[in-house]
């Protein structure tokens, strides 16, 4: 990648305005002046191809004008034969060049002003006038279209001022074609890249400008900055999405040059964090605080404050649809083509331009071949004339309305149908499913096997998404042993720990088993941190309230970072939430079912946050009740329970202990904060495991 300069730098330090180039892999290198670069980028592309490796160099400046200057210049709309105009008339020394010279002689070729304008010298320019305003001719557009599409481009006509491209372009243009001369080049998007051994492309920093901000170093020239993350993300792309990239159809584009990676931004941003290994923005250290003066939090507002605190953790990366099934999108899918493509034939039958129908039941003659799916009848049908379609095909040219095969008798060439079909029957327009251009896919959707159809149908190759979130997750107690081991007297098995490695796991998430660790702060604290390093959040069961053995809520308090939610929620105390060493730590009650329906109710919203996914609230519905219950106010309750012959019933205790009612029931009731009184038949919220996402 080059990032090219207007300007020459004569002094000792390296400056922003001259030349940066970065070589994949390698680190940026910088260049005095133009003349310079132009000998080390020749070398450097000639030892590249001699070693047998073909070569993409990107430039970042616009490779053609607006439509119109090549006609205007050289008398054909050829935006070669104006690099090589520029070539045969530019010149350019480390002491002057005479760029301002060359746009007043074009622009005096032009009624009135001509489009460029903008002197960077002391002395006037003949023909250059110092102001854009100052212009009064309108015989070009002022923008590509290219740079209608990208926002905050420069526009070509404008030679000088901050962040202007128009001088430093016609400085270019002329290595271009040098470059092409010497080395056989495509130049893009104008010529087939076929097996050109070097491709001259087009780029822009600016299409990734969050990625660059977020890569550049401390004490970095932007610049610099600029090239090596321009180059880590075009290295880093996937070969199909590159090639995607590379395929423009803008027929605009063929004179006026195109951006590489326009409209493909999410995933060239997403490319660029990859390579580069950047992670979204921590979570704050006072995430999980408490609002002052708040010790016992209704569960909405205990939710709430998690929505509002937590963000996604997860980088981002471009898959192959085969891929991303079950991923979080990282950005919004966006159809590239429109679905159906064509308007197209639903049935099997004979089509024929409705207009052209005589009164009375029509007999119509048939053209000769026919259309089928994928294969174009490529005459027109004339009117009065039917012609055999087959579903799925596009309708031929003097085709809108197909007859059905079922309601017509064929002849010796001809077809014959009743009076009375409606004009465009039996077909289907172009993008009455999906429109080119729209947003098919919002991000933080978790694709299904129908949304791999809908990105397929519409042209979508790479998909941009979230690398799956890593769960650890850790049991405390002295009293746990692993199932299977030999347990004494006064031992019990270790539950949670299974439980809620597959909670995880059935929410899309990677679990990371950690094994347990005893009432002891030395080996907790070696578990989270191993924890940390390896997982992005962490979920632990046991020791989460305030005694003596409770050692997640002492340790995490230690860290400084905790907060002991108590919450208005039964079955469960309190939650201890903090973060250790960035990541966060969700301190459940060691006792199963407490456990679960906090994992359910704040662990899995959370998590889903934490993954790119947004928040989703838990999806429930009404169910008449089977049971009776009389609740008091002040907490919220859950209730294991399940659904037989359309009615809930709940699990016959309530202890919390009680693993066996875990398993038994399907899902949970959910009874609101304040008093209530159940009768059977009664309606209550049930949301079943499916609901949670599990
Ligand atoms: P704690 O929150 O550590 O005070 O534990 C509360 C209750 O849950 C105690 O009876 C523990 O023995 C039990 N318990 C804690 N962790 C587990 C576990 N991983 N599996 C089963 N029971 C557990
Ligand atoms: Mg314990």
């Amino acid at each position: 990648m080059v990032d090219w300069s207007g300007g020459n730098d004569r002094g000792a330090k390296p400056k922003a305005d001259a030349i940066w180039t970065c070589v994949a892999g390698e680190a940026a290198v910088y260049h005095r002046n133009r003349n310079s670069a132009e000998d080390w980028l020749r070398t450097r592309i000639g030892e590249e191809i001699d070693a047998g490796r073909r070569v993409l160099a990107g430039f970042d400046f616009p490779f053609g004008y607006p439509n119109g200057l090549a006609r205007a210049l050289v008398g054909k709309d050829d935006p070669l034969t104006l690099w090589q105009w520029f070539a045969d008339r530019i010149e350019d020394d480390p002491k002057g060049n005479n760029r301002f010279d060359v746009a007043g002689r074009i622009n005096r070729l032009f009624d009135g002003t001509g489009p460029f304008w903008g002197n960077g010298l002391k002395r006037d320019v003949a023909g250059l006038p110092r102001k854009g305003r100052a212009r009064d001719c309108d015989a070009l557009p002022e923008w590509r279209l290219a740079e209608a599409r990208a926002r905050g481009a420069f526009s070509c006509w404008q030679m000088a001022g901050a962040g202007s491209v128009g001088g430093q372009m016609m400085m270019g243009l002329p290595v271009l074609w040098r470059l092409r001369e010497a080395f056989g080049a495509a130049a893009w998007p104008f010529e087939p890249l076929d097996d050109a051994p070097l491709a001259l492309v087009e780029v822009w920093p600016s299409l990734i400008r969050k990625a660059v901000a977020e890569g550049q170093r401390e004490g970095e020239i932007k610049d610099a900055a600029q090239v090596r993350v321009l180059v880590a993300a075009i290295a880093a792309l996937d070969p199909d999405v590159l090639a995607e990239m590379l395929a423009v159809e803008e027929p605009q584009a063929r004179e006026e040059g195109w951006i590489f990676g326009l409209g493909y931004e999410p995933a060239f941003e997403a490319a660029a964090r990859q390579a580069l290994a950047l992670k979204p923005p921590a979570l704050k250290d006072d995430c999980f605080a408490l609002p002052p003066g708040v010790d016992w939090a209704p569960v909405d507002d205990a939710l709430a404050l998690l929505e509002n605190r937590l963000s996604p953790v997860t980088a981002t990366e471009v898959l192959p649809l085969e891929a991303v099934l079950g991923r979080t999108l990282a950005a919004p899918v966006v159809a590239k083509r429109s679905n159906p493509p064509l308007p197209n034939t639903a049935v099997d039958g004979y089509g024929f331009a409705h207009s052209s129908l005589p009164e009375g039941d029509p007999v119509l003659p048939l053209v000769a071949g026919r259309a089928a799916a994928g294969i174009r009848f490529d005459g027109t049908v004339p009117p009065g004339h039917a012609i055999r379609i087959l579903t799925g095909a596009a309708l031929p040219e003097g085709v809108d309305t197909v007859v059905l095969q079922e309601d017509v008798q064929l002849g010796a060439g001809e077809v014959a149908f009743r009076a009375g079909v409606r004009a465009g029957a039996n077909t289907r327009c172009a993008g009455e499913d999906v429109e080119a251009g729209q947003e098919i896919l919002a991000e933080g959707r978790v694709l299904t096997a129908p949304d791999l159809a809908l990105i397929a149908a519409t042209g979508g190759a790479g998909v941009t998404v979230r690398k799956p979130l890593k769960v650890a997750v850790v049991s405390t107690g002295d009293e746990l042993v692993d199932p299977g081991q030999p347990a004494g007297p006064g031992q019990i098995f270790d539950a949670n720990r299974p439980m809620l490695l597959a909670l995880i796991e059935r929410a899309g998430h990677v679990p990371v088993d950690m094994g347990r660790v005893p009432d002891n702060r030395a080996s907790l604290r070696a578990t989270l941190d191993e924890a940390a390093r390896t997982a992005d959040a962490i979920l632990t069961s046991g020791g989460a309230s305030a005694g003596d053995e409770d050692h997640v809520s002492a340790l995490l308090g230690q860290a400084g970072a905790m907060a002991l939610w108590r919450m208005a929620l039964k079955p469960g105390r309190p939650l201890a939430l903090g973060l250790w060493n960035g990541a966060p730590v969700f301190g459940l009650p060691g006792n199963p079912v407490a456990a679960m329906v906090t994992a359910c109710v704040f662990g899995l919203p959370a998590l889903g946050l934490l993954a790119g996914r947004g928040w989703r609230k838990p999806q429930g519905f009404q169910v008449p009740a089977a049971f009776a219950k009389r609740k008091k106010p002040g907490r919220r309750e859950y209730l294991r329970a399940r659904i037989r012959d359309g009615r809930v019933e709940v699990f016959k205790s309530e202890g919390s202990g009680r693993v066996s009612g875990l398993s038994w029931a399907e899902g949970l009731v959910e009874l609101p904060d304040g008093a209530l009184v159940v009768e059977p038949g009664d309606p209550v919220t049930y949301i079943p495991w499916s609901g949670f996402g599990i």
